[in-house]
């Protein structure tokens, strides 16, 4: 996933990306111009269903 780096406006790649919650996900970006170096996180969340899944919910992991 590409990402903009909000500071110098360059291209970001994906450093890590984590499950948060069974809705939500968070993915940390690090800035590939070397002399910005930011480094920041962007959380992406399941907002709405769009078409009902046809199977019932499956109880999280353990
Ligand atoms: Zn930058």
């Amino acid at each position: 996933m590409r990402m903009m780096c909000p500071h110098c406006k360059q291209n970001a790649y994906t450093r890590h990306s984590g499950q948060l919650t069974t809705d939500s996900r968070e993915t940390i970006f690090q800035c590939r111009n070397f002399k910005c170096g930011h480094v920041f996180s962007k959380v992406a969340e399941i907002n709405r269903t769009v078409i009902a899944a046809a199977i019932e919910d499956r109880p999280p992991c353990a």
